[in-house]
């Protein structure tokens, strides 16, 4: 078989941050009774008419120019017809042609460290179905309309990722960037950011993409990773016996790691998609597209120059950029230490690799900026050497230890003798400020003690070192 790969695409929907529904004044509030935020309009009651949210509206165009889209001024909503309990109107209002958003950007670092550009197709307006609630004690299903009519947007990416690190990748930055920007609440446990992923095979090299399966709906960054993962085995194991992969929608049971077949191309929904009669065409006026302009996140030049205008390269400032969330945990360390050149450093040397070997953004370490400050300090003192750090960073990482902490406790010198031997060593090379001790300028003992806990790598207990040198340099030890 002539060697295969992976080609992925994705279509997340994320939900918009809106009190109330896309085309009624019904509450979004997650958790709510069933049944009791509703009314005519999102119950499909007949002669019911929609109204547009306008935040919905502003929310999308949005996070349209934050991904560098074309915002279309002029977008039409279409319905898209298909029958399902959970969805009362029998259609469900999307956009087909034009949506409010096309084309757009994401850049992702891949697993080799570098930069890539994944494209988006579209970005579009539409409103979620309610729930089915399948009771199987009682042998019954319920229904709870709550969601249905809840504002989504929908983004389209072109299909440019080639495997479960890229895609997971990209998740975390729009994720990111998407609940900064106030889009969406993003609390992917309820809902709020969900994706269907395209995946196919083709061989290596070749334009031609292979028969796709989409998994359907994965509100996990883990499961994402597990299901593509999965899915690439599977197909590369039907190729390799010789047998078809087959279109289909695929759902993927978390507990067992695996993906099953929901329905093949045979059964999927022809959706009838035709232009909305109850809504007029959606508009974003010039106004509204400089007011958004204006509220966005500031670009990455101006973030470029205040980094260097802390001391840091450019090379550097551009490094952290690339990273999802770097350049907000850098700030966040910089609270507990100002020292950018010396929290940069850690960053990079060793908190930025073991992020990027885990596939994590900064925030998701359990190694948070204050322990990182921490770390960048007691190097800077000369405290922790680059060479135990290299011993001991895995662990701090991986354990969320305070690095401060690990190195009061069980590192800590117990044997006087030891101490003492160091403390000796200091005296004796530096004799001058011994002198000055012995004579009365008490204030040089700290300087002294300083050496010591140098000297020890931050092993020697400062009181403990503090006693014995009085006593030595007094005549009494
Ligand atoms: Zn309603």
């Amino acid at each position: 078989m002539e060697p295969m790969e992976p080609v992925i695409g994705l279509e997340i929907h994320a939900q918009l941050n809106t009190r109330t529904k896309l085309f009624c004044s019904c509450a979004t509030d997650f958790g709510a009774q069933p049944n009791t935020n509703i009314c005519e309009i999102c119950t499909g009651q007949p002669g019911a008419l929609p109204r547009m949210n306008k935040r919905a509206l502003e929310l999308a165009a949005k996070a349209g120019l934050a991904l560098g889209s074309h915002v279309n001024q002029v977008s039409l909503f279409s319905r898209k017809n298909y029958f399902y309990p959970d969805l009362p109107n029998g259609f469900q209002t999307s956009q087909l042609d034009p949506p409010i958003c096309q084309g757009g950007e994401l850049a992702i670092t891949t697993a080799s460290g570098a930069q890539k550009i994944v494209h988006l197709n579209r970005i579009h307006l539409e409103d979620d179905a309610g729930k089915c609630i399948h009771d199987e004690k009682r042998g019954i299903s319920l229904i709870d309309l709550n969601r249905a009519g809840t504002p989504l947007i929908e983004i389209v990416t072109e299909p440019e990722l080639s495997g479960s690190f890229e895609a997971v990748g990209f998740l975390k930055k729009l994720h990111s960037l998407l609940v900064r920007l106030g889009v969406t609440k993003g609390r992917m446990e309820e809902g709020e950011f969900r994706c269907d992923v395209n995946i196919s095979l083709k061989p290596v090299g070749s334009a031609v993409l292979g028969v796709r399966g989409e998994i359907k709906n994965l509100n996990s960054f883990k499961f994402v990773g597990q299901a593509i993962d999965y899915e690439i085995q599977r197909q590369t194991a039907l190729y390799e016996r010789g047998q078809k992969v087959l279109q289909e929608t695929l759902h993927f049971d978390s507990a067992k790691g695996q993906t099953r077949s929901l329905r093949s191309k045979e059964e999927a929904h022809d959706y009838r998609y035709f232009p909305q009669p109850d809504l007029p065409p959606v508009q974003v006026s010039d106004e509204l597209l400089e007011r958004l302009k204006g509220e966005l996140p500031d670009p990455p030049e101006k973030i470029l120059d205040r980094l260097v205008s802390l001391g840091l390269r450019p090379e550097n400032g551009r490094l952290l950029l690339e990273r999802t969330d770097a350049v907000e945990y850098f700030d966040r360390a910089l609270g507990f230490y100002n020292e950018p050149v010396k929290v940069f450093s850690v960053m990079e040397e060793f908190f930025l690799p073991a992020c990027h070997k885990e596939n994590i953004g900064p925030f998701e370490s359990l190694f948070g900026p204050e322990k990182l400050a921490s770390l960048a300090k007691l190097m800077a003192d000369g405290i922790l050497g680059r060479r135990k750090v290299q011993e001991l960073f895995s662990d701090f990482f991986t354990k969320g230890l305070d690095p401060q902490k690990e190195l009061a406790g069980h590192a800590q010198i117990k044997d006087d003798g030891e101490l003492m031997g160091i403390i000796k060593e200091v005296v004796s090379s530096h004799p001058k400020e011994s002198e000055k001790y012995k004579k009365g300028e008490k204030k040089i003992l700290s300087f002294l003690v300083g050496l010591v806990m140098k000297q020890s790598q931050g092993r020697a207990e400062p009181k403990k070192a503090s006693e014995l040198l009085k006593d030595y340099l007094t005549g009494k030890a």
